[in-house]
């Protein structure tokens, strides 16, 4: 089966200088709960293949990997987004026709959605996030959407984000994601991290890598946060309300840890909800003030906030702060995860980050789990919680909802205890 690394490849005799652009597009059928209903779940399982084979036939350049029952990953490359946009849309119209399965015409509906990027971008993390954030918008929209990230290689000038951040905040551009938190023992989620993103309307996607820093040297990064905060609140409660009452947690800026009117109205917002919350904080956010920093946060693990020091060991670490903060929870870094099957070195500093998180009474979360041989090594070495591409990638809330719910039936139907777990492929394609 294709990869994502077949973005690698330079198809078509093409040469890395020519000008063209790599597209992905990810289908859902979007009707398939109501599809397996009528075809049954064997039958149903095999209808990826089936639209594959739609697409082949109109498409025959396409590279395919179906991601899922439902889901389907096309890689190919056109000359320009536009020429893309007229395939996706043959593609689209090509499913208005119904589908013959064993003698029995069916209606599929599909959902596109698309990115595009200049040859010359090298970022497949990137593509596949914004290809999944089309989708996401595809499905609220009803249309195929399409992101062009050459338009965003062109925006991160810092000035025009600054001038544009508020009214991004205002106009309702930001939205969050969540990843999920597996406990390894229980072979639960038990909590799971919100991640804002920026949709930009002309520039698509906007990473918070390329943002948050905006945010606080334009002053915002308050507000935002106060934004991220209420809306998380929000979904804690819809989420409890579908029987998913865990603990969400947000990123706190460090810088934030300082501001005493942040902390107030962030207390204020926290004191009026009984939602579960936690919050992640770096530890070199307390280092730069630690005084004003552990009496904040001691305030808000006062009032239920569950704190986590997060990207633990990515920067510099002080033993002597880490005991005087009131964390339930040390995130080691993913530097040091991503790369825990093939370093010397990085088992030995995992291993004894988790000691010495357990010897001050904190639970242990790795970040950057992309493999079964990571999370076999973790789990071995007694880590608490593990995150990361294997489990899931950071999705909308419909979606979260979603994984949930699957996750949910699984478990009442006496599932494997590794349920969770999709094989590598799944969640990586690489
Ligand atoms: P972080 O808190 O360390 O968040 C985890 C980042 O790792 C996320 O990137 C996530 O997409 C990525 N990640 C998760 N699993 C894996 C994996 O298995 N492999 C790899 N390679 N990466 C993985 P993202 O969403 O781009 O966020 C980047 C950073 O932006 C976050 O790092 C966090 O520091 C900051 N951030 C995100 N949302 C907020 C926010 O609401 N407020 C503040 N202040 N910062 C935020
Ligand atoms: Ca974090
Ligand atoms: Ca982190």
């Amino acid at each position: 089966m294709p990869t994502r690394r077949a973005w690698k490849r330079s198809s078509n005799d093409r040469t890395p200088e020519q000008r063209y652009w790599r597209i992905l597009c990810v289908c859902e059928i979007a009707n398939f709960v109501s599809l397996r209903r009528h075809l049954g779940r064997a039958r149903a399982d095999s209808l990826i293949l089936d639209v594959a084979a739609r697409i082949t036939a109109l498409c025959p350049d396409i590279r395919l990997a179906p991601v899922g029952r439902a889901l389907i990953e096309l890689a190919f490359e056109r000359d320009t987004p536009e020429a893309a946009a007229a395939d996706v849309d043959r593609l689209r119209k090509a499913f208005h026709r119904r589908i013959d399965l064993d003698g029995e015409p069916y209606q599929l509906q599909m959902h596109f959605g698309v990115a595009a990027a200049p040859a010359c971008e090298d970022d497949e993390v990137r593509l596949a996030e914004a290809a999944e954030s089309a989708l996401d918008q595809a499905r609220h929209e009803g249309r195929v959407v399409m992101l062009d990230l050459s338009r965003a290689d062109l925006a991160f000038d810092k000035l025009t984000l600054m001038r544009e951040l508020p009214g991004a905040i205002s106009n309702g551009e930001m939205f969050l994601q969540y990843q999920p938190k597996v406990h390894v023992r229980r072979q639960e989620i038990t909590s799971a991290e919100a991640l804002v993103r920026w949709q930009h309307p002309t520039r698509g996607l906007i990473l918070p890598g390329d943002f948050i820093s905006v945010a606080e040297e334009a002053g915002e990064i308050s507000s935002l946060t106060l934004w991220t905060l209420r809306k998380v609140i929000d979904d804690q409660k819809r989420l409890a309300a579908c029987g998913h009452d865990l603990r969400l947690f947000l990123n706190i800026s460090g810088m934030l840890l300082a501001d005493a009117s942040f902390v107030a109205e962030a207390s204020e917002i926290v004191r009026a909800t009984d939602a579960k919350l936690g919050f992640e904080i770096t530890e070199t956010a307390v280092i730069r003030d630690p005084e004003s920093a552990i009496r904040h946060l001691q305030a808000f693990a006062d009032i239920g906030v569950q704190l986590a020091i997060d990207d633990y060991g990515a920067g510099l670490s002080s033993l002597a702060y880490l005991k005087q903060l009131p964390a339930s929870e040390l995130k080691i870094d993913k530097m040091f995860v991503l790369q825990l099957t093939s370093s010397n070195r990085d088992p030995l500093i995992v291993r004894s980050t988790i000691d010495l998180a357990h010897a001050l009474d904190m639970e242990v979360t790795a970040e950057g789990v992309e493999s079964p041989s990571a999370l076999a090594l973790l789990s071995v070495m007694g880590c608490d919680m593990v995150q990361g591409f294997l489990i899931s990638r950071p999705i909308g809330f419909d979606a979260f909802r979603k994984f949930l719910d699957d996750d949910a039936h699984r478990t009442n139907a006496g599932g494997a205890p590794t349920s969770f777990i999709r094989p590598e492929s799944f969640w990586k394609r690489a």
